[in-house]
């Protein structure tokens, strides 16, 4: 009997397998389907989430000890793994030094800071109750506080950025408390009104969720450059409104406040590994992240981190075991802080980054279902049109197909579960472009690397004290590694037989952006609409003659690329010609090579550096259709190319963001020409 059951049941586990054939699965894109079946045996996102648990337990602040601590791990673990090269490099962080646009910061290290509430009795001051403390949770201290042992009363200004504010109030050596970001209130605060310090409930980077939990503590900051010293606490909702309350009613409220922390100069100290490539070991592709942020960080951006690092154990482990082979080109990863570390790496080290073909980055890629997070991978800007973004966004197809049969119980060869993450689809959105991450320096006209982005958006506890490891999905981590994984395998062995299938995967995607295109343009006017046709075309082109950078295109490719866009242009119309320009829009500008990088940084405003005096250029306020300011301004500078006119370049960025009035591109060419950026060509 029980030999019976027991064979019964094992006739019974076999049976999904023998109805294997009749299971769906997504057939496998531009790699052999044994690499993908090699990949999802090795990929771990366990083991990523342990590598994950040590670096969250790091206070990763730029240049100090935390993050220090972090990169010695992960280069220790890609010695571990078998890397070539590991270096954890040292650029210094003097507070002077320029790396094209950023201006080098000083290293900021905190030690030690609490807040007390005292009682006051006669002449006795004596302790309360501790408020906040550093050791629990790092991120109660604003960034480039400075070191303080102040005990004083604390005063209400509410948002304290107006002189309305401070109207009756004696705010001199006592320490505020604002419902606004520290930096903005230290003009008034502590420079006008001689307050010694401030206590912040500011609420940054709103999402839907924004203020629901009242005991999140958010990071904020002070400004790096200011030679000032004063120091910044921040508190949850839950503590200011009641700190409020108490005020309100005329209670005094005393506040003993102790911080030891310095800004100095140190080095920033981004990590370097290499997997060498079989044959074009002068090019590279990289994978990159950011290593820094506030303790612990889990989803920004140890997520990021830990995710590349384990694709370069598992690329190291397949190679070596033979299972896969040595990728044609050099894999390069990069495990920087953000955007700061990343321009200092280009500039201390031009030869490397000469190297870098492609960067695959990752920004938050493990946000599980209590994030609210949404996956996508993103394409690059319209200035950097590239095939590169159909190759990311074909292996997010896949795991969102896969996933999703597995998830539904209808199929699915490769969902990439993790034994101890989430089972559910992926359902990753393929977006356009977005800035916000590092991918922005590689992608820039300084250096035209294409990108894809892999990043979570929105996360409700981006940036506070509840980015615990404990929301970060083993699962996601995974498939964001094969994404990752599989985009550098096909990009680092990429040649002329594989521009056949690229091109064949190509065709559906253009078509796809073609419908999107065609929405848009119903809504504008015919000028604008003509200007969007035009633009879309010549990208569209622009992306399949990309490929040429990384292997000749085969005359069959070519002359099925040729009918392609021939059939397409009887769906969109043809391009009609630009319409003549005189005056401010047929100036043409040339980019100064000897300033690279965007103008706006890590704590540092390259363009208001160097046009003091001169009012903001009215661009970096306007509001698109699908683009701010700041967007609009990134994509006109990488637009400079001594060709296109001011009004051809106001017509690209108003089809990638919408349209936008060519004086206002005008007025910002201009003012990036007062800096030098830019110059008008003659
Ligand atoms: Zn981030």
């Amino acid at each position: 009997m029980r030999l019976r059951l027991s064979f019964a049941t094992l006739v019974a586990s076999i049976a999904p397998l023998a109805g294997h054939a009749q299971q769906r699965a997504s057939t496998v894109p531009l790699i052999p389907e044994p690499t993908v079946a090699a990949l999802a045996g090795e990929l771990s996102g366990a083991s990523a989430k342990r590598n994950l648990e040590f670096i969250t337990r790091q206070h990763r602040m730029r240049a100090s000890k935390g993050f220090r601590a972090a990169a010695d791990f992960v280069a220790a673990q890609a010695k571990l793994y078998g890397l070539q090269e590991v270096t954890v490099h040292e650029i210094p962080a003097d507070g002077h030094s320029m790396y094209g646009t950023q201006k080098a910061r000083l290293a900021w290290d905190p030690e030690f800071a609490e807040l007390w509430e005292m009682r006051v009795d006669g002449g006795h001051v004596t302790p309360v109750a501790r408020m906040a403390s550093f050791e629990d949770a790092p991120v109660i201290l604003a960034e480039d506080s400075d070191s303080a042992d102040v005990t004083t009363e604390l005063v209400d200004v509410g948002a304290g950025t107006s002189e309305k504010d401070y109207a009756g109030k004696n705010v001199r050596g006592k320490i505020v408390l604002t419902s606004v970001a520290p930096g903005d209130v230290v003009p008034l605060a502590i420079d006008k009104f001689g307050a010694k310090g401030v206590v912040s409930a500011a609420q940054n980077q709103p999402t839907a969720w924004s203020r629901e939990d009242v005991n999140a503590i958010r990071w904020g900051h002070l400004d790096s450059f200011e030679a000032r010293h004063t120091f910044a606490f921040m508190v949850s909702l839950k503590q200011y409104r009641a700190l409020q309350e108490r005020l309100a009613t005329g209670e005094h409220i005393t506040l003993h406040a102790i911080v030891r922390a310095s800004r100095h100069p140190a080095t920033y100290n981004p990590v370097t590994a290499l997997i060498p490539g079989a044959d074009r070991r002068g090019e590279e592709i990289v994978l990159s992240c950011h290593l820094d942020h506030q303790r612990p960080g889990a989803n920004d951006n140890a997520s990021g981190c830990a995710t590349i690092l384990e694709v370069a154990r598992t690329l190291s482990a397949l190679i070596a075991d033979g299972k896969i082979a040595r990728p044609s080109r050099s894999i390069r990863f990069v495990w920087p802080c953000e955007v700061e570390c990343t321009l200092a790496l280009f500039h201390a080290q031009p030869e490397m980054r000469a190297r870098f073909k492609a960067v695959i980055h990752m920004d938050m890629v493990g946000g599980g279902p209590v994030t609210k997070a949404i996956f996508h991978v993103t394409r690059g800007p319209a200035s950097l049109p590239s095939f590169v973004y159909d190759v990311g966004q074909r292996f997010g197809t896949f795991v969102n197909s896969e996933s999703e049969l597995y998830a539904e119980g209808t199929g699915g060869r490769y969902p990439f579960v993790s034994g101890e993450g989430g089972k559910e689809a992926l359902l990753g959105d393929l977006a356009e472009f977005t800035m916000g991450s590092d991918h922005e320096l590689y992608e820039e006209a300084s250096w035209k690397i294409p990108g894809i982005y892999l990043n979570d958006w929105p996360d409700r506890y981006i940036h506070t004290n509840f980015d615990v490891p404990g929301n970060i999905d083993p699962t996601k981590l995974q498939r964001a590694a094969f994404i990752g994984a599989a985009s550098a395998l096909f990009l680092a062995n990429l040649k002329a037989s594989d521009v056949a299938a690229l091109w064949a995967s190509m065709e559906p995607s253009t078509l796809r952006r073609a419908a999107t295109m065609l929405d848009r343009r119903a809504t504008l006017s015919p000028a604008d609409g003509a200007a969007l046709t035009r633009s879309f075309l010549s990208q569209q082109r622009d992306a399949f003659e990309s490929i040429a950078t990384f292997a000749p295109i085969p005359d069959s490719v070519r002359r099925e690329a040729t009918a392609f866009f021939q059939r397409l242009e009887t769906i969109t119309g043809a391009p009609e010609a630009s319409p003549p320009v005189t005056g401010e829009g047929a100036v043409v500008f040339t980019r100064n090579a000897a300033v690279e990088g965007p103008m706006v940084v890590f704590g540092y405003d390259y363009l208001a550096d160097h046009t003091k005096g001169r009012a903001a250029p009215r661009l970096l306020d306007y509001q698109g259709l699908r683009g701010n300011g700041d967007e609009y301004a990134y994509e006109v500078l990488n637009f400079v190319d001594g060709k296109r006119t001011t009004r051809e370049i106001r017509d690209a960025v108003s089809a990638e963001y919408g349209p936008v009035d060519v004086s206002l591109v005008a007025d910002y060419l201009r003012a990036l020409e007062s800096a030098r950026v830019v110059r008008a060509a003659k």
